[in-house]
């Protein structure tokens, strides 16, 4: 079967250059959309993504603060920061990278910060609000998931919707997403009988499991849409998903290829929560 690619990259592009337009024209207006960024630490992961963030945020014309806070750096210090740019009217953004170190307890900093500038829709007032269809902010990865396939003409309504892992971040919102575009939705997590069984009732087969090379062609249907979210690193530094591609791809009528898939929506749709929380009372 002749499969199609669902380019992330291509896709994020157009997000973030209509980020850039409407950054443009608050900023004519008045108004320079400002992102916080808040990182404790310096694990080597999180290094890249806050520097992939802040390069993102200068192609979109938004102002990034940078907030390195050292890895001693107390729960209290850490709230109290929060706590000054939950009261900076400039700011309108703030967005802390996870994980934290062990003696911070990252609740109760996602709790710290105002609902109407949580960028990554961690907050439970922000979770809450998609689980009932309300306005707020939407996870990243996973609103990047629903433009990926919403881009793509890749029709949810009416679809059988399987995600594949129920974790905060990524699985859960993304079937409310899903669920929310109509798909008909199953999550599946280790605790599922027939992992293989219920995936390959599928038409929108979603993976984020966290295993490299774990959804194998035994798990698709013919003609499914497969989403890959998994990120791994091999030992060749080469990068692979949760999806065995080449096995799966042949049997797919489309499918996000890692790297270039779901990977760059993720920062593409923080840019597009960030022009949002001006919008937000
Ligand atoms: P997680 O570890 O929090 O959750 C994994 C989920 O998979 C769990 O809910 C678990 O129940 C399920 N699972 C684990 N083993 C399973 C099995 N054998 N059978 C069925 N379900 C099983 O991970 P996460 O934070 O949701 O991330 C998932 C993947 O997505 C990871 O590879 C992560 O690196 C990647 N990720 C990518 C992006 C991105 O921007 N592309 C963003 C976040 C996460």
């Amino acid at each position: 079967m002749s499969y199609q690619i669902i380019d992330g990259k291509a896709v994020s592009g157009q997000i973030k250059e209509e980020c850039r337009i409407k950054a443009e024209e608050y900023r004519k207006k008045g108004t320079e959309i400002t992102l916080a960024v808040v990182q404790v630490g310096n694990d080597p992961a999180s290094d890249v993504y806050v520097r992939n963030k802040k390069r993102a945020c200068e192609e979109c014309g938004i102002r990034s603060l940078s907030y390195e806070l050292p890895e001693e750096t107390g729960e209290e210090q850490l709230l109290e920061l929060i706590g000054k740019l939950n009261a900076d009217k400039t700011v309108n953004g703030i967005l802390v990278q996870l994980p934290l170190p062990d003696q911070i307890d990252e609740k109760k900093v996602i709790q710290a910060i105002d609902t109407k500038k949580d960028v990554d829709g961690f907050h439970p007032v922000n979770a809450g609000a998609l689980c009932t269809g309300e306005k707020g902010f939407v996870p990243c990865t996973p609103a990047g998931i629903i433009q990926l396939l919403k881009r793509s003409s890749v029709e949810i309504a009416g679809k059988e919707c399987v995600v594949i892992g129920r974790s905060n971040i990524v699985g859960k919102p993304t079937a409310l997403l899903l669920l929310a575009e109509n798909g008909t939705v199953t999550v599946c997590h280790s605790k599922t009988a027939d992992l293989k069984e219920v995936a390959r009732r599928a038409d929108i087969l979603v993976a984020a499991v966290g295993k490299p090379k774990f959804i194998t062609a035994d798990y698709v249907k013919e003609g499914a849409v497969v989403i890959d979210v998994g990120i791994h690193r091999n030992e060749n530094g080469k990068l692979c998903g949760d999806v065995d591609f080449d096995s799966v791809a042949p049997k797919c009528s489309a499918i996000t290829p890692v790297p270039g898939g779901v990977g760059p929506m993720t920062i593409a749709m923080l840019m597009s929560n960030c022009i949002g929380s001006v919008d937000v009372e």
